[in-house]
């Protein structure tokens, strides 16, 4: 079932900051399930929020950075109640129509054989996802991962 509300005290907190080079977009990935890792989430969560998070990096550097070098600001909060918030922020290109750039196999980069499954990827890994953009303000992607309880 997907939460609509998260409203846990922040318990830990990450930030940081990568050139849109795609070398960084496995280092992101790592780095973020490295961190969430303290929460003891099983194989199959952490591999969903590497998934996310590639998605999401990946959209920063051939998007929203496609004619040029920017950077990526990522933020891990880990909340109360074993969930984690990641923030990805770009300074870009924005995107037009947020809501037809949601939709499943939209993508506005046919021609490099893209398949405009990101969103979709992004969304269906996680607990919630959002997205607020600007058209030449750049784009900002909120997802929440809830950890399940683990038999001990
Ligand atoms: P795939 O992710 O399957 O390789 P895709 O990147 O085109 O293909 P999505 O990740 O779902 O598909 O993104 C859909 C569209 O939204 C993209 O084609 C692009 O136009 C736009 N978009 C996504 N992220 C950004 C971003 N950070 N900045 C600017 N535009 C973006
Ligand atoms: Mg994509």
């Amino acid at each position: 079932m997907k939460s609509t509300k998260f409203s846990g005290r922040v318990i830990n907190k990450m930030q940081l900051k990568l050139p849109s080079l795609s070398a960084n977009e496995g280092m992101a990935r790592a780095a973020v399930a490295a961190f969430c890792a303290q929460l003891d989430p099983s194989g199959v969560e952490l591999a969903d929020v590497k998934c996310a998070v590639s998605e999401a990096v990946t959209n920063c550097i051939v998007h929203a950075y496609r004619l040029s070098e920017g950077l990526i600001y990522i933020t891990v909060s880990l909340l109360e109640g074993r969930v984690a918030k990641i923030e990805i922020r770009d300074r870009g290109c924005g995107i037009v129509n947020v809501k037809e750039a949601r939709q499943p196999l939209f993508t506005t980069d046919a021609q490099s054989e893209r398949s405009g499954m990101g969103f979709t990827v992004m969304e269906s890994f996680t607990d919630k996802m959002s997205v607020t953009s600007r058209v030449g303000g750049g784009t900002k992607i909120t997802m929440y991962k809830v950890f399940r309880e683990r038999a001990t």
